[in-house]
């Protein structure tokens, strides 16, 4: 039986944890771990009311690599699935490296002090991982993660070159407060005021933050305005996908989040780099990660849908196609399933087929991967039966 060790207490880790305690015969043993123990308890109370399972929980400080390798070495995991911050990913996977332990996240590593994520800190261990005979498998949420599947899924089944991706990300729920983020303030916040960037012939191209946007008719959702933005997916899919010539990342943000954000960027309340209060040095960002809804707490009164997906333009027998393969999520279903929103669920789901599909074998190669460099089928088998159902379909509208 597998021991798994969830690091992490958050929203995203409420839905993972329950995921895996409703498959004992995978998910043998469940140790849970955070910053905070008594989250890991109160997650752990909701999986004894839900599953009847005992969970064991602990408290770890994730930045410490021997601290995570102390845990690990008593309590035997064959993964560990990473659902704490960016900010982690290296000490952890540093502790996996030392006690040859797999590893799974669903977000790339960013350093605390700059707002820059990108892959090369965490594919540097490529060769280390490789030589240890475990396995790193990065992104497993839902963009990156299932945005990286279906590219794969496309690749394989619908293609025989890809020319074009737009991955297009849509909230459409309300969660009835004048503003929130839908997971970590702090790493949201950092993500959205950044630069945009995609990558076309051959090059990458900068744009303002959120300085490009389109109208986009999602299904079951409506017309919404998307902005151009940069996400990590787009830097190993610029790589992994064969002939493709460009790549892009949209989100849809409302009227009300946009105000909010321009008016906390224009006050400095979004900085990052450490100011001086009442003689102590405070990070701007993090105090008002502090006095922001907690995105967990968004659960229970959210309604409507999210819309998540990949429109992918290439050719199969020498004909020009257009497919939109997506996913269609509802707040509320989450809530009565898991208590839980839609944007953790979208995301716990597929770190839980990502960690099933390694512990059964499925998925299991030495090295530090992507999602794409996997075999997409049991992944797209598993969506369907956990929780995030996808459709392909044919799609006339050019993004341009
Ligand atoms: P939360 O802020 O709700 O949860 C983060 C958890 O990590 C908290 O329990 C926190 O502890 C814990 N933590 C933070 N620092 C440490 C540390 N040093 N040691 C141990 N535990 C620590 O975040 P979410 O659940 O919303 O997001 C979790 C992850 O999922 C993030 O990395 C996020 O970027 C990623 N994500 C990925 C998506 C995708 O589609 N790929 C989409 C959405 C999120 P404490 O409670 O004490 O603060």
């Amino acid at each position: 039986m597998d021991t798994v060790l969830i690091i992490g207490a958050g929203g995203v880790s409420n839905v993972t944890t329950q995921k895996c305690a409703s498959l004992p015969d995978v998910f043998g043993r469940i140790v849970l771990a955070s910053r905070t123990k008594k989250k890991c308890d109160a997650i752990a109370a909701r999986v004894k009311k839900r599953y009847g399972r005992t969970i064991t929980t602990a408290a770890v400080d994730a930045d410490t690599p021997t601290a995570v390798a102390a845990l690990i070495r008593k309590y035997k995991p064959s993964l560990v699935i990473n659902i704490a911050l960016p900010y982690q990913d290296l000490s952890i996977m540093e502790a996996c490296l030392k006690t040859g332990v797999d590893y799974l996240d669903t977000a790339n590593y960013e350093p605390k002090d700059k707002a820059k994520f990108e892959y090369k800190w965490q594919w540097a261990y490529r060769s280390k991982f490789k030589q240890k005979k475990i396995m790193a498998l990065l992104g497993s949420g839902f963009d990156p993660g299932v945005s990286n599947v279906y590219c794969a899924y496309a690749q394989k089944h619908y293609f025989d070159e890809i020319h074009s991706v737009d991955i297009v990300d849509c909230n459409a729920g309300s969660h009835g407060k004048a503003f929130a983020t839908n997971f970590n303030p702090e790493i949201n916040i950092r993500e959205v005021t950044a630069k945009g960037r995609y990558f076309e012939g051959g090059e990458w191209k900068l744009t303002d933050p959120l300085s490009v946007s389109r109208d986009f008719d999602f299904p079951e959702v409506g017309v919404k305005k998307m902005f151009l933005m940069y996400h990590e997916e787009l830097e190993s899919l610029a790589k992994n996908i064969k002939g493709l010539k460009r790549i892009r990342f949209w989100m849809t943000f409302g009227e009300q989040y946009l105000t909010h954000l321009r008016v906390l960027e224009n006050v400095g309340m979004t900085r990052i780099d450490p100011v001086m209060y009442q003689g102590r040095e405070i990070v701007p960002l993090q105090f008002l990660k502090a006095v922001l809804p907690d995105p967990g707490s968004l659960a229970e009164n959210y309604t409507g849908k999210t819309c998540i997906g990949c429109v992918i333009e290439g050719v199969k027998n020498g004909q020009a196609l257009r497919k939109f393969i997506y996913n269609v999520c509802d707040h509320a279903e989450c809530y009565r399933e898991v208590e839980a929103q839609a944007i953790s669920y979208t995301t716990g789901v597929p770190a839980m087929i990502g960690a099933k599909l390694m512990l059964q074998g499925v998925w299991k190669k030495a090295g530090v991967l992507n999602m794409e460099e996997l075999d997409p089928d049991p992944m797209m088998d598993d969506l369907n039966k956990y929780g995030l159902r996808w459709k392909t379909v044919d799609w006339a509208a050019a993004i341009e």
